[in-house]
């Protein structure tokens, strides 16, 4: 779409925060009041689980948004980002129409509308973005923004709004301002995330452990395999999911899956239809999953969840039917080639997969990955490692 240089790709270095501030100067003829920074996320495990109340255990990520901000005297916001091509947005943050936002810029202009729905008076001002969280690549790189400037605005309006607060304030933009129906998880992992922890959250009260999750000691990587492909039935995919889970859950009579136990399931299969079961059974065993793998971190370290890496995959491959053949042969050949675990991460239907793998093993992965897809004749993937980082947070 755009011939300017891409920010975005994962092996370009970021500007660093002395040159981020000094391009904000150009563009806005002031210095900024503050950098704020907050990452993207992946989710090691607990797919789907989270519309079913049950348990998440997303990492924040060592790829962030950033946001240098300047308040100004005027009610005038003007927002830019170093992304491609798409010039400078002026609005007035009186009156934050969601029909009138543009690109990326509804993110922003809705964490804005999110804390005045709170009552939070929100000054005009002046923003400059950059991200290196890969768009679109299942990483969370729309809630890294909304994240980021949601604790800018904290700091500078002195709403000092807890981050639970600040959670469902980015909900409450991207659900009704963006329009998008996602839930905490996201959030949750970048404002509350810390490095070399996992954040395991529970969807039903919404509260937050932090989890040891230090892949370097471990002489392990996480490489993220961005498939590049999203699949036109996506959509369609994750709302019948849904449906079958909350008929699952009607038929057992519980309030949601998470009320259904491991040990239940063989009553629940002569009560269910054999396709439902099978939803069913995917949400049960991979909320197990989600708690072994808690316990497994923290009795013996990361390298002894690569099991449930993979029965997670089977899980979503088989019973869920949420996998594709991009997302299974990166599965499947990270794990012949030495990954000690691997799954399809996200809603599925495409995206990206990730694979815990030695650090000697690393190249090996990527190379037969990369070949494999060629094989295929697929697009080729976007592979990178990804370490479980700091949430977000102030930098300048
Ligand atoms: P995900 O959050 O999984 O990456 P989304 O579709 O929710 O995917 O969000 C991607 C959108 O976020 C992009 O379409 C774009 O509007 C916006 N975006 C992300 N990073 C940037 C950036 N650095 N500059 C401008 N827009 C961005
Ligand atoms: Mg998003």
């Amino acid at each position: 779409m755009t011939a300017a240089p891409d920010p975005l790709t994962t092996t370009a270095a970021p500007p660093t925060t002395a040159e981020l501030t000094s391009r904000f100067e150009r563009a806005f003829g002031r210095l900024p009041d503050g950098v704020w920074q907050a990452p993207g996320r992946v989710n090691l495990i607990g797919e789907h689980t989270d519309y079913n109340e049950g348990f998440v255990l997303p990492f924040a990520i060592d790829k962030t948004a950033r946001v240098a901000v300047g308040v100004r005297a005027d009610s005038t916001i003007r927002l830019l980002s170093t992304y491609g091509d798409q010039g400078m947005f002026t609005t007035d943050v009186q009156g934050l129409d969601a029909s009138a936002a543009k690109g990326w810029t509804k993110y922003p202009l809705g964490v804005m509308w999110a804390l005045q729905q709170r009552g939070i008076a929100v000054p005009g001002l002046d923003l400059l973005l950059d991200s290196n969280v890969p768009l679109g690549a299942g990483l969370s790189s729309s809630h890294a923004i909304e994240c980021a400037v949601v604790s800018a605005l904290n700091e500078l309006t002195g709403a000092g709004l807890a981050a639970e607060e600040m959670v469902l304030a980015t909900q409450q933009a991207e659900n009704d301002f963006v329009g998008a129906p996602t839930g905490i998880m996201d959030q949750s992992a970048s404002l509350r995330g810390s490095k070399d922890h996992a954040v395991f959250l529970d969807c039903r009260d919404q509260s937050v452990r932090l989890v040891p999750f230090e892949t370097e000691p471990a002489g392990l990587v996480m490489l993220v395999i961005d498939t590049k492909v999203s699949h036109s039935h996506a959509d369609g995919g994750y709302a019948s999911r849904r449906a079958s889970c909350e008929l699952g859950a009607e038929v057992l009579g519980v309030k949601a899956l998470r009320d259904v136990q491991v040990a239940d399931l063989e009553e629940a299969s002569g009560l269910l239809d054999e396709l439902t079961f099978r939803r069913v059974r995917h949400v049960v065993t991979e909320n197990d999953r989600v708690l072994q793998t808690v316990d497994l971190l923290a009795s013996e370290g990361p390298a002894s969840i690569g099991a449930l890496l993979d029965a997670s995959h089977v899980s979503m491959r088989d019973d869920f039917e949420i996998s594709c053949p991009e997302l299974d042969l990166a599965v499947d050949t990270s794990r012949m080639h030495g990954a000690i675990g691997a799954r399809m991460t996200g809603g599925g239907f495409g995206g990206a997969a990730i694979a815990l793998t030695p650090v000697g093993s690393e190249q090996q992965v990527r190379n037969a990955v990369e070949q494999a897809f060629s094989d295929a004749g697929f697009k080729a993937p976007d592979i990178f490692t990804v370490a479980p980082a700091a949430g977000a947070m102030r930098i300048s």
